[in-house]
């Protein structure tokens, strides 16, 4: 059966919220039964996220399949049961590099290649190829209406509906309509040029959610309706609201779900929705409170650390209690100290790259292990954390990660020379002239966990799966001579060869992971290792108290 599809495009300014939208549309439609799937569209011309600056692009998702991808991605599997993977990300760069290859191998067959049709149609082929099994897929663009890159995308999804048929396509457009407080209104005029300038390649929207700090009454709903071509009832307020897992419920209310079933024909039950409810209540009403540092690089923009945010406020549902992220420059640590970290109930290491602010990262460390505050390091955080171990109980001054001294006698963390690689199920090979974009450890990859560890406990079983993104590993020629001063490897590659999970022996909560635990975590599943990992800093908080 050809499945539904719903493109989501943006208007007037970028963070309108697409990525919050599309993923909220899927989560309405799970709701009611329907399988969905999500994609992103993006215009930018780099193959993939993977090379981007995180200070520029934000976080980059890693899906199981080890695709790099946006990090709206990470928005919809939160959101809903989508299992995305390298078929769900496109970006400019990725479409004219598979119309390129096919050029050169000569697939035209001699024939010009243009945008329209040779661009258009690997866009709509790469589209329809992440579809199987679902009844819809909803398809965000990246981007403004109205940028030169965006019009292949646009043109593609205009071609679209005349492709799999009317009552096949949804267009949903996110716009802005700004309070202006001198006049003292709501202003639609932006609205109505965004609508135009959609329409001017040949898409009319079908619903328009509409970004605004007030509602918006019947009044300009009408006007807006009239104005963009669209009916009242799809004209959709998205307020402001202080929880990004309310925004299903606030579409919901004003009828967005039944009004997209509607025009696609769409027969289901009625939403089951108790379940958003009761998490928007549990965040609304938290017994408890408490604050955990991140101790990171990329500290001045949130967007850098997405999931990992998420999850701890996961951590927090699942503890009833609300969680305050601390962030710290790693820099200003070095420069001034722990004193940073007082007053916090858990310490937490990200993922990282490079030298800046390393030596803050391990001073962070340090500070946690033998304060014996609850740590949490995660890929980066866990080799600071055995290069912090390395230091300062066994005494090896000089121990380091090879990615930042690859002179050291001690090298705790390095490039892993050859290891059996269970996602290619072959024996890899790496060195330090290995290409920089080929060369991670990325996707899913099975984990075995230690009965008895803190591991263990949180997982209840006694194997896993998780994502990675690294290069660097643990060092086995090092490992009895950490083990036997108390570290712990609770969690390994089932051959035993990578060491994938560290803890400390006599440390209430003190463990490090070579994965990203935060890719998996959901609002309404917390991933284990956070859910204990905040149990543990509310003790300690707790234990302050008393
Ligand atoms: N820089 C480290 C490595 O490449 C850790 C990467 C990360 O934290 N994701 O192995």
């Amino acid at each position: 059966m050809t499945p539904k599809f719903i493109f989501v495009t943006g208007g007037v300014l970028s963070s309108l919220g697409k990525g919050l939208a599309a993923a909220s549309i899927g989560a309405l439609l799970e709701a009611r039964g329907l399988a969905v799937i999500l994609q992103k569209l993006d215009p930018y011309v780099n193959v993939d996220p993977g090379t981007m600056n995180p200070f520029q692009h934000g976080e980059v998702y890693v899906t199981d399949d080890g695709a790099e991808t946006d990090l709206d991605l990470g928005h919809y599997e939160r959101f809903t049961s989508a299992r995305e993977s390298k078929k769900c990300n496109h970006t400019t760069g990725s479409i004219y590099h598979s119309v390129i290859s096919k050029e050169r191998r000569g697939d035209y067959l001699g024939g010009t290649v243009q945008i329209i049709p040779h661009v258009t149609d690997e866009i709509k082929r790469c589209v329809q190829a992440g579809v199987n099994g679902v009844d819809v897929c909803i398809v965000e663009i990246g981007g403004t209406v109205g940028d030169i890159e965006s019009l292949p995308f646009l043109e593609a999804i205009r071609q679209f509906r005349t492709d799999v048929g009317k009552e096949n396509v949804l267009y949903v457009h996110v716009t802005l309509v700004p309070y202006i407080k001198t006049a003292g209104e709501l202003k639609t005029k932006p609205t109505q040029h965004s609508v135009s300038e959609l329409r001017r390649v040949g898409i009319q929207p079908d619903v328009l959610l509409c970004r605004t700090e007030q509602p918006l009454g019947k009044g300009l709903k009408d006007k807006i309706a009239l104005f963009c071509n669209v009916e009242p009832e799809a004209v959709i307020t998205a307020v402001d609201v202080e929880s990004i897992y309310e925004v299903p419920l606030k579409f919901h209310e004003q009828g967005l779900d039944e009004q997209i079933c509607k025009r696609l024909n769409i027969w289901t039950r009625a939403p089951h929705l108790q379940n958003w409810e009761d998490l928007v209540y549990k965040l609304k009403n938290p017994a408890h409170e408490l604050t955990i540092a991140m101790v990171g690089k990329y500290v001045d923009l949130r967007e850098s650390y997405k999931s990992l945010n998420e999850a701890l406020c996961h951590g927090g549902v699942a503890n009833n209690a609300k969680v305050n992220i601390h962030f710290v420059d790693s820099e200003q640590v070095e420069q001034k100290g722990v004193e940073l970290l007082e007053g916090v109930d858990g310490i937490l290491v990200p993922g990282g790259f490079g030298a800046r602010g390393v030596e803050g990262k391990i001073r962070a460390v340090q500070h946690a292990r033998e304060n014996r505050i609850p740590y949490f390091g995660i890929c980066y955080g866990m080799h600071m954390a055995v290069v912090e171990f390395a230091r300062h109980v066994l005494g090896w001054k000089e121990a380091h990660t090879s990615e930042i001294d690859p002179n050291t006698p001690y090298p705790v963390i390095y490039l892993m020379r050859e290891w059996f690689d269970y996602r290619s199920q072959r024996i890899e090979k790496r060195d330090e002239l290995s290409d920089m974009g080929g060369t991670m450890r990325l996707g899913a990859y099975p984990c075995h966990l230690l009965p008895d560890t803190l591991a263990a406990k949180a997982y209840k079983r006694e194997d896993t799966s998780e994502r990675h993104r690294h290069r660097y590993e643990f060092n086995n020629e090092f490992k009895e001579a950490l083990v036997e001063k108390g570290l712990v490897i609770s969690g390994t590659s089932p051959d035993g060869q990578l060491v994938e999970i560290v803890e400390l022996k006599d440390h209430p909560w003190f463990l490090g992971c070579q994965f990203h635990p935060e890719f998996k975590s959901k609002p309404m599943d917390c991933h284990p290792l956070f859910r204990d990992y905040i149990r543990a800093a509310l003790r300690y908080n707790n234990d302050k108290k008393a």
